[in-house]
């Protein structure tokens, strides 16, 4: 078995984020390393969702729509993200799915654009922020069409035809950092407006949307935000267009007075017209409880600890299994990388299962990519150390040549 050094249990101790994995229930034994598709369970969690449904909903019944603030909770939330992003309290409100809020945000960028039909996006985006732009364009007939570029051409493909660019800051394989600033400033150049997709970096790295101009952006919820499974996710409209920003998902809550039951929709003033339907106030709740915990940490030093655990992991997989034909995805800039890392390997998926029978959660992006996410909040230095000397392990002793491994479990 490699041994590795002591250093990783002093960098653990020196670590000022440390005191935050007491906040997290991980089960005994185990290496996460996916919080960037399902956050780990902050403890205040469990306590948050049995007040909100014990003492609220068992107790106060209906009257906790206005006694527990019920009503304003994906405001109150939303305020609570802003800060993460670079937004201001009253451009950011927590609704729906990221693929709902992308519908609603890109459709007022066409309203907003009405002489304009054209969506740009990255061909490797995330493939529902596809399908939906897909879904938008053919909802409004041979009208609207979307046109796909690589991130790296984007300004290219823009011209007097374009609506908005639609892209993410972080992508989900690669990790690979969109420059926000410049692309967005790419867009408006060309009259263009820009929606960002937050998904892979709300909660793990800096993000400043007013400082680069951005128009709309949504974000989810339950990756590094630690909201739990479905939890609602956030959709920012920077000030400037909430006035006139008008989005088709037109459902009471969005409305100027829900509770007046008038005939004809008009849409209530700032970011509150983004709202569709009744809010997931359990989810809701627990996705304020694990806001709070994330709003105390320092982005500074979750980004810095961030880089290190990836530059980390990276060197110790190149530099102890460099036999094993592992094939680095992620960008080697610290600097152009998000908070996690893919390398490709042909045998990815059965090695990634059988890191999960050793305890090492990891998972796998077709065609072949391993992704680890790092979440500084929880992760700790000792984990990359466990998960590496489990891979090398599995490596080894060949554990991914299984043939049970191989077969595709319907989430990856
Ligand atoms: C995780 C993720 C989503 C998830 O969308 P849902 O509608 O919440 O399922 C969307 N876009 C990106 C870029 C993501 O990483």
């Amino acid at each position: 078995m490699l041994s590795l050094g002591d250093e990783f249990d002093r960098l653990d101790a020196e670590d000022p984020l440390q005191r935050f994995r007491v906040f997290f229930d991980l089960p005994e034994g185990v290496v996460y390393l996916d919080g960037n598709s399902l956050g780990a369970l902050p403890k205040a969690a469990l306590e948050r969702a049995c007040r909100t449904v014990g003492a609220e909903w068992g107790q106060t019944l209906i009257s906790s729509w206005n006694d527990h603030g019920w009503i304003d909770l994906p405001l109150t939330t939303g305020a609570r993200i802003a800060p993460l992003v670079g937004a201001k309290p009253s451009e950011v409100v927590v609704a729906d799915s990221v693929s709902i809020n992308l519908f609603k945000v890109v459709s007022a960028a066409l309203e907003a654009r009405p002489d304009r039909k054209v969506i740009v996006t990255d061909p490797g985006n995330f493939p529902t922020d596809l399908y939906i732009l897909e879904g938008l364009a053919a909802s409004r007939g041979q009208d609207v069409s979307v046109r796909y570029a690589p991130a790296a051409e984007i300004e290219a493909a823009l011209g007097p035809e374009v609506a908005a660019v639609c892209l993410s800051h972080v992508d989900y394989r690669s990790a690979r950092i969109a420059d926000m600033a410049a692309i967005t400033r790419a867009a408006h150049d060309a009259g263009a407006l820009a929606v960002w997709d937050l998904s892979h970096s709300l909660g793990a790295i800096e993000v400043d949307l007013n400082g680069a101009g951005a128009d709309f952006a949504v974000g989810c919820g339950y990756k590094y935000l630690n909201g739990g499974p479905g939890a609602p996710a956030m959709l920012f409209v920077a000030e400037r267009h909430q006035a006139d920003a008008r989005q088709p998902l037109s459902g009471w809550m969005g409305h100027a007075a829900p509770f007046e039951f008038v005939v004809g929709y008009s849409p209530a003033p700032g970011i509150r017209r983004f709202l569709t339907g009744t809010p997931p106030i359990v989810s809701l709740s627990i996705l304020e409880e694990s806001v709070k915990i994330i709003a105390q940490a320092p982005m500074r030093e979750l980004r810095e600890k961030s880089q290190r655990l990836t530059s980390m992991l990276i060197a110790l997989i190149e530099d102890h299994c460099a036999e094993y034909g592992f094939r680095l995805v992620s960008p080697r800039d610290k600097n152009l990388r998000g908070s996690h890392v893919l390398f490709d390997h042909p045998d990815g998926y059965a090695i990634v299962q059988a890191l999960k029978r050793r305890g090492v959660i990891g998972d796998f992006r077709a065609p072949e990519g391993m992704r680890f996410g790092v979440a500084p909040l929880y992760n700790t230095f000792g984990d990359i150390r466990e998960a590496v000397c489990h891979l090398l392990q599995v490596m080894e002793n060949r554990e991914y040549d299984l043939d049970d491994l191989r077969v595709r479990a319907s989430v990856t």
